[in-house]
């Protein structure tokens, strides 16, 4: 496969200041690329990003159609398969978590990045009034047209033009993607409710997993993933952008634990790497990993951090 595209070097974009020092060098993963990538640290404020990096114009060719969280499922298919419980159980235990934490059992809700609908599709089927927003366009096409959810697309922010007074505002495994995580985080201030909720999850820096399994972890999906956030940076950047964080806390996921072990076992080029996947795979090793995951998340270590912020006045 053929990846020409262009990269830029930008400055940080928490602070704006460009004294940046050299974390890990990757290399491109999946869909047949593998170039050479250099995650970067900021040494004024700590933000991990990418740099240099594809460009807004570039990034799309990262995201092919088989790109997972842009698989068009059906509610149907999703019963059937492994796969689609485990989406399923992902989506409840998230419906679960805006419910307990904004208090609200119906209004409206805007979905950042809403990727195949999945989640618009429940909160809809909960009474739910919901709009999405979703920068690759044969996605938002086909979320728009089949599962009639009204979807924007585009990649500036600032166009869109839903009305700006949404009780909830969701970008679930979003903010990592963005060239401008505090554009988008401006965006969902301007179209929140003054009392409205923004929830953001993100793979989490000092999680066990990215200590465990290093470059295979799944929370460095080189290049699409541009940003690597700690509990501080993803603070930091809420409160720049004008949020107070009432909430924040790390989960585990043992889904994307067991996925970056199977990266790791894809690297190595031995035969024992077929009894070893096995184990990894077997459902008594599962739970075993889950309890450690748990555990970990407990002390800020799990798989992702999730935050409930508030707009400051
Ligand atoms: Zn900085």
């Amino acid at each position: 496969m053929n990846f020409d595209y262009k990269v830029e070097c930008v400055a940080c974009n928490l602070c704006g200041k460009s004294l940046l020092t050299h974390v890990l060098t990757l290399r491109g993963y999946g869909y047949g690329h593998c170039d050479k990538f250099f995650l970067v640290k900021c040494a004024s404020c700590g933000l991990i990003f990418l740099n240099p990096r594809p460009t807004r114009a570039s990034i799309g060719m990262f995201y092919p159609q088989s790109y997972c969280p842009h698989r068009i499922p059906t509610i149907e298919k999703c019963k059937r398969l492994p796969q689609g419980f485990r989406i399923g159980r992902k989506v409840a235990h998230r419906k679960r978590l805006l419910i307990s934490y904004t208090g609200l059992r119906r209004g409206r809700l805007l979905d950042l990045g809403c990727g195949n609908g999945f989640f618009m599709m429940v909160m809809k089927a909960c009474g739910w009034e919901i709009h999405g927003y979703e920068p690759n366009l044969s996605i938002a096409a086909y979320v728009n047209e089949k599962i009639d959810i009204p979807v924007q697309t585009g990649t500036d922010l600032s166009t869109l033009c839903f009305s700006s007074d949404y009780d909830v505002i969701t970008a679930w495994d979003v903010l990592e993607h963005c060239h401008s995580p505090l554009e988008l985080i401006a965006n969902a201030r301007r179209l929140l409710h003054p009392k409205g909720h923004f929830i953001l999850t993100v793979p989490n820096w000092n999680s066990v997993d990215r200590m465990l399994l290093g470059r295979y972890w799944l929370g460095l999906d080189t290049p699409r993933h541009l940003y690597a956030f700690t509990r501080h940076t993803l603070t930091a950047i809420l409160v720049e952008g004008g949020f107070s964080v009432v909430h924040l806390r790390s989960e585990p996921d043992p889904s994307s634990f067991a996925k970056s072990f199977m990266r790791l076992l894809d690297s190595c080029h031995s035969r024992a790497v077929k009894p070893v996947r096995r184990v990894v795979l077997s459902s008594y090793l599962r739970r075993i990993i889950r309890a450690g995951l748990s555990a970990s998340s407990r002390f800020g270590k799990g798989s992702t951090l999730l935050a409930i912020a508030k707009k400051t006045c």
